[in-house]
């Protein structure tokens, strides 16, 4: 009996799904999963010791107990190993894991792999949008997710995207409302989207319920409203605001940006047909179409891996179909809050790692290849390894900056003396 796990990465709705599926189906499973509990973005657990519960919306909540009850079920071919990175893939096949817990990195070769780790915010940038205080909404909520506790002060949310009035109305149950949120798109210039949105129950459900959250706790949802620029100011930021044609400086402890998500790609092994194992992406990490479609994405990949190894019949109609739905409700979404990408101004900060602005990235010529942005512009090859500014120059420039070729591993800092203490676990 072939004893080699299939290999999970990603404790999120989609790896917990692929997890669960391919061990119901009686294979073994190693989940590896980076912090200290399974949850993913949305199901993110408290941190230990912590007490935390913040308000999510009940459908999401059965979902996740009922992924957990069917883990649990399976426990007896499932090893989760929690605390532990996936730093990269040899061309053998051979897995690279830094286990956290036991400070040493371990080798081992699966016989297949599901990558699911997710998805990365991204924001468009404006002068003082690195300055502390400015954090991005997702950030925001992991620690209000970890901690139960909202950041104290006054608090503007703004930017794109369903998980600014999501973020809003849980701050605001947990006793911060935000002073507002400002959403950067006019979804009323797009009838035909806002039409095709309405007709998806669940997710509106959800948005009326964040309405009426944002209503109890008073807090305009301003729309086509934009963050222009921040300063800091005392322990605070000064913030100025565009609403139309209005201009205006509020005075906040956090501003908490977010344009949306985007593929968590930056090292990660993309399935290639002359692999030594067969990968395959699910999740947000594939396709960002959100917690509903990652469930089924993560089915979707456990049985293309069983249906493989000769386990399971290929039959994965009724799974596309949804997440063909799901794709149509992104669509419109994207439709309904759609603006176009403004040049920011000179002296904003586009690069973090290696303090890199606007102004050079204008001084590049117009025709400069991906590449040549990264060698004479220096972009993308500071520590981040362009994880978070390739995004932000990929919309300015309306061009992919491309990831560093081949992955520049690993892909998370890991201590010389864990990698001294390299193992090769194998089962087989
Ligand atoms: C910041 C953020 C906030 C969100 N908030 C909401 C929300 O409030 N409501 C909502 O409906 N949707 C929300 N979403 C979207 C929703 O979370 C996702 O659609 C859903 O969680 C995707 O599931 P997933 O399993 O694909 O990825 P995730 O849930 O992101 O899970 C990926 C997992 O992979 C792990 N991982 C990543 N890299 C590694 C590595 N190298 N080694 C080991 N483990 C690794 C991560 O720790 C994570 O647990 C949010 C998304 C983001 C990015």
């Amino acid at each position: 009996m072939h004893k080699a796990p299939i290999l999970v990465v990603g404790g999120g709705p989609a790896g917990a799904s692929a997890a669960a599926t391919i061990a119901e189906a009686g294979l073994p499973v190693l989940l590896i999963e980076q912090r200290d509990q399974l949850g993913g973005a949305i199901h993110r657990q408290p941190a230990a010791g912590q007490e935390s519960h913040v308000w999510r919306p009940a459908r999401h909540r059965r979902n996740w107990a009922g992924l957990m009850a069917r883990l649990q079920a399976s426990a007896g071919r499932i090893e989760t190993r929690t605390q532990t990175v996936f730093l990269g893939v040899d061309g053998e096949g051979h897995f690279l894991f830094d286990d956290r817990r036991a400070g040493r990195v371990f080798a081992r070769r699966p016989r297949g792999a599901i990558i699911a780790v997710g998805a990365v915010e991204t924001i468009r940038p404006f002068p003082g949008w690195e300055l502390p205080g400015v954090m991005t909404a997702g950030g925001a909520q992991v620690l209000l997710k970890e901690t139960g506790r909202p950041p104290e002060g006054p608090i503007l949310v703004a930017g794109s995207g369903p998980l600014l009035p999501a973020l809003a109305a849980q701050l605001a149950k947990a006793g911060n409302p935000p002073v507002a949120v400002l959403e950067r798109g006019r979804p009323w210039r797009a009838p035909e989207a806002l039409a095709r949105l309405a007709v998806s129950w669940a997710p509106m459900a959800e948005a009326a319920a964040y309405a009426a959250a944002l209503a109890i706790g008073r807090v305009p949802y301003r729309c086509g409203g934009v963050v222009t620029r921040a300063e800091p100011d005392g322990e605070g930021l000064k913030v100025g605001i565009r609403v139309g044609e209005t201009q205006q400086v509020l005075r906040v402890r956090h501003l908490l940006i977010h344009d949306g998500i985007e593929p968590n790609r930056t090292g990660i092994p993309l399935p290639a047909p002359d692999a030594a194992v067969s990968i395959l992406l699910a999740g947000d990490g594939r396709e960002a179409l959100g917690a509903d479609a990652a469930l089924l994405d993560g089915r979707r990949a456990a049985m293309q891996v069983l249906a493989r190894l000769g386990l399971a019949g290929t039959d994965a109609s009724r799974d596309e179909h949804s997440l063909q739905r799901a794709r149509g409700f992104q669509a419109a979404l994207a439709r309904a809050l759609h603006s176009e990408p403004i040049a920011p101004a000179p002296e904003t900060v586009i690069c973090r790692c290696e303090g890199r602005s606007y102004a050079d990235l204008a001084a590049l010529p117009d025709d400069a290849s991906p590449r040549e942005v990264r060698l004479m512009g220096r972009f993308g090859l500071g520590a981040c390894q362009g994880r978070f500014c390739g995004p932000m120059i990929a919309a300015l420039r309306g061009r992919p900056l491309p990831a560093a070729t081949p992955p520049r591993w690993p892909l998370r800092p890991v201590s010389v003396a864990a990698l001294a203490r390299l193992t090769n676990d194998e089962t087989e």
